[in-house]
């Protein structure tokens, strides 16, 4: 089966959160069962420079917003990845420095509209082998709005591989102004409710919700949150309509990459038959990046980590608001890395300054640091208000550091609570809050230092978590299976 992959990042390449994680490990799972899958990613600077030797496929024109644009079809081997790599190469939109979709303010790139329709025009055209190469996808399989244009444009096409669309994340939803379709001479016939139209502009989501003929997800219980107004942002009706080709696939992870007992960026490893003195080493070496030496104390005290976007979504909030209670009434250590809204950034600053001694601030983007962090840590902390799927709580889960998760989506769908109910079925691996507040995620973590405190107790929730495999493998099955229906 040849599967053509279109997606905006791919780690390790160019990743901006898990979207990069699973368009790498997806497609490297289809292909380890038998798929012919061919990567398509546009040519971003800072990709561009990270591959070898290159081979022109050939040039697309395609319609862009004044008029054509002339994009290179880069086709290159990259030792990172099991398949060949094709790239949208078009400099006018893709040759600048910094993140994919912002610029170094943070704000989106005012071309974005212009940007993801050209590469989804060039994806489709691919799809349908326009440049001649003899190679004939039987499925495209687009990921997020930066790609919802894809099924659009192979909708329209007589003759055409099956279109799959994946939703990572249903906040993002790619919305664009009026002018801006009519600016790009998108087909006039999508310019409806039926169609891309959303509350005055479009949406290049909505375009592969309406227009895919499957549309996923990447949890079960995110598959049925969307459908609902708490979760939908506007599209649940929607969804709920095309319940009949919507399924939820729960991600897995890349154990390559992922694995305590093999990490490269582990100065110790460890496994589920005997984690304490690797994980010990981990927390030492964790806990000396930021406090120069480390005493027996330190190591004594539950360190509590977090790694990731701080955007409301994630609950960043909830952490603030619940810090100088847990560290007032507690001995717990809080080690968190991440990058995202200003204003979350400058508080939690404030508060390692504050507490210089147990609370580490980390903000930025660092590969290396998340995985010491997942290791180092003695909990890890997810209070997501919605997770589509979430990898860092299987990442934490499989490092044996019990995570602390809101009951939503994909971590409703990893973390099992530890009861004594579950605990005496072997099926605890972390600890579930059910209520979105401040006092319900601090009563959880309280449960989770108190669990810490029973050495028996947290090794079972440790090695019930590590036990647990995520398979890659197995989710690449379901995937296979809803190409080929
Ligand atoms: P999301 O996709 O919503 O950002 P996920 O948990 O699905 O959340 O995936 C986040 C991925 O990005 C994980 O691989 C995580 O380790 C990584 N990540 C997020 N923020 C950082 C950071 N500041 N430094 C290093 N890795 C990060």
């Amino acid at each position: 089966m040849k599967i053509l992959f279109v997606a905006s990042e791919a780690f390790p390449l160019v990743k901006t959160g898990g979207l990069g994680d699973v368009v790498y490990s997806l497609p490297h799972a289809l292909a380890a069962r038998g798929a012919d899958i061919r990567l398509l990613l546009p040519g971003y600077r800072a990709l561009l420079r990270q591959l070898g030797e290159v081979r022109i496929l050939g040039w697309l024109d395609v319609r862009g917003a004044e008029g054509m644009v002339s994009a290179r079809v880069l086709e290159t081997r990259h030792p990172g990845f099991t398949f060949p790599l094709w790239v949208v190469d078009c400099p006018p939109l893709f040759d600048r420095p910094g993140n994919p979709y912002v610029n170094a303010s943070g704000q989106d790139w005012p071309d974005n509209a212009e940007r993801f329709a050209v590469f989804a025009r060039v994806a489709a055209q691919l799809g349908l082998d326009a440049l001649g190469l003899g190679w004939q996808a039987d499925v495209a399989h687009a990921h997020d709005w930066q790609t919802g244009l894809v099924a659009a444009f192979l909708a329209d096409a007589p003759i055409r591989p099956k279109s799959v669309f994946t939703i990572h994340n249903l906040a993002y939803g790619g919305y664009f102004s009026h002018s801006d379709f009519v600016r790009l001479q998108l087909p006039s016939h999508w310019w409806s409710p039926e169609g891309v139209e959303f509350h005055g502009g479009f949406s290049m989501l909505k375009a592969g919700i309406v227009y895919a003929d499957a549309v996923t997800t990447v949890s079960p219980t995110y598959a049925r949150e969307i459908c609902t107004p708490e979760y939908g942002y506007g599209l649940d009706g929607l969804l709920l309509s095309r319940q009949y080709k919507l399924t939820g696939i729960l991600n897995g992870i890349d154990t390559s990459i992922w694995n305590p007992a093999t990490d490269a960026h582990l100065p110790a490893h460890y496994s589920a038959s005997r984690i304490n003195p690797g994980k010990r080493r981990n927390k030492q070496a964790l806990l000396a990046r930021f406090l120069g030496s480390v005493d027996d104390e330190a190591l004594r005290a539950p360190l509590c980590g977090l790694v990731g976007r701080l955007v409301e979504q994630k609950g960043i909030d909830w952490i603030l608001a619940a810090l100088p209670g847990l560290l007032a009434e507690t001995d717990a250590r809080f080690v968190l890395l991440g990058s995202g809204q200003a204003i979350f950034e400058q508080k939690l600053l404030r508060l390692a300054r504050q507490h210089p001694d147990r609370v580490f601030v980390e903000i930025g983007y660092d590969e290396a640091l998340a995985h010491l962090i997942e290791a180092g840590s003695d909990i890890f902390l997810m209070p997501s208000r919605f997770e589509p799927c979430g990898l860092n709580q299987m990442y934490s889960l499989a490092y044996g550091t019990p995570p602390v998760v809101y009951k939503t989506g994909g971590l409703a769908d990893t973390v099992v609570d530890t009861n004594e109910a579950t605990l005496a079925d072997a099926t605890a691996n972390g600890f579930v809050f059910d209520t979105p507040t401040v006092d319900a995620f601090a009563e959880a973590v309280r449960r989770a230092l108190a669990a810490y405190r029973q050495p028996a107790v947290w090794r079972r929730v440790q090695q019930t978590g590590m036990a647990r495999v995520f398979d890659w493998n197995e989710s690449a099955g379901h995937y296979l299976s809803l190409y080929s229906m």
